[in-house]
């Protein structure tokens, strides 16, 4: 069994990281950020507030949400597409507080991670989803040059960006995941550290690879 656990927050590149290690090395990729954002446009969409648990809670009854086969799915919906605007990183940080959303998305997560060898990625699976997990990476890089990779991002993609608002964004982000009660965002103590801000892609998933091979030694 082979379980790597990469957090860190937004903008440090750990989709891209991640899905590449996981081909590298033959394991499935698990984005457990994609779960929550699937879960805050629903609240958008039904107008379902997220300081309101007492509602939060109906729609989660009735909701079912997966990622299989790097698509998110939420009621049989593939929202993989949707879910990638800011409006939605927003809804699902302010979602993503409640432990009742916390404890659907974490048992979806393990039972994906108990049926397969994954690289999962989050803010919290070194420390709560799968503190027992092989691997465990913490990656990290400065705001600017997170707020500067997302802008990039957006460009590239033909959106409309406004570095200074992304920039606020990727903080107030980071200060609402990391000061929230419920598996608030930190380094696991048995996990690597990894500052991605002077590396380039190739290198952090080498530097990545490195830690999965001196820790298991598996190779890819
Ligand atoms: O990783 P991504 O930016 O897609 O995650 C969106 C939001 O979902 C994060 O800002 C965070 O609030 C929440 N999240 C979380 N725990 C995870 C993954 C994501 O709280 N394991």
């Amino acid at each position: 069994m082979l379980r790597v656990a990469i957090d860190g927050p937004s903008g440090t590149g750990k989709s891209t990281i991640a899905k590449a290690v996981a081909a590298r090395f033959g394991l499935e990729y698990i984005d457990t950020g994609a779960m929550y954002r699937a879960l805050g446009l629903k609240a958008l969409r039904n107008g379902v507030d997220a300081a309101d648990e007492a509602a939060v809670k109906k729609m989660l009854d009735e909701t079912a949400i997966d990622f299989a086969g790097g698509c998110t799915m939420l009621d049989d919906e593939d929202v993989s597409g949707l879910i990638r605007t800011n409006e939605i990183s927003m809804a699902a940080s302010n979602i993503s507080k409640l432990a009742i959303v916390r404890a659907k998305v974490d048992e979806v997560s393990r039972y994906l991670a108990s049926t397969k060898d994954v690289v999962m990625e989050g803010r919290d699976i070194g420390t709560t989803v799968i503190p027992d997990a092989e691997v465990k990476i913490f990656m990290t890089a400065s705001p600017e040059i997170r707020a500067r990779r997302r802008y990039e991002q957006l460009l590239e993609a033909g959106k409309e960006a406004d570095y200074d608002k992304i920039y606020e964004e990727v903080q107030a982000r980071d200060y609402q995941d990391s000061h929230r009660e419920v598996s608030p965002l930190r380094q696991a103590e048995d996990a690597a550290f990894l500052d991605t801000s002077d590396l380039n892609i190739e290198e952090v998933v080498d530097a990545v690879s490195g830690i999965i091979t001196e820790k298991t030694g598996r190779t890819a």
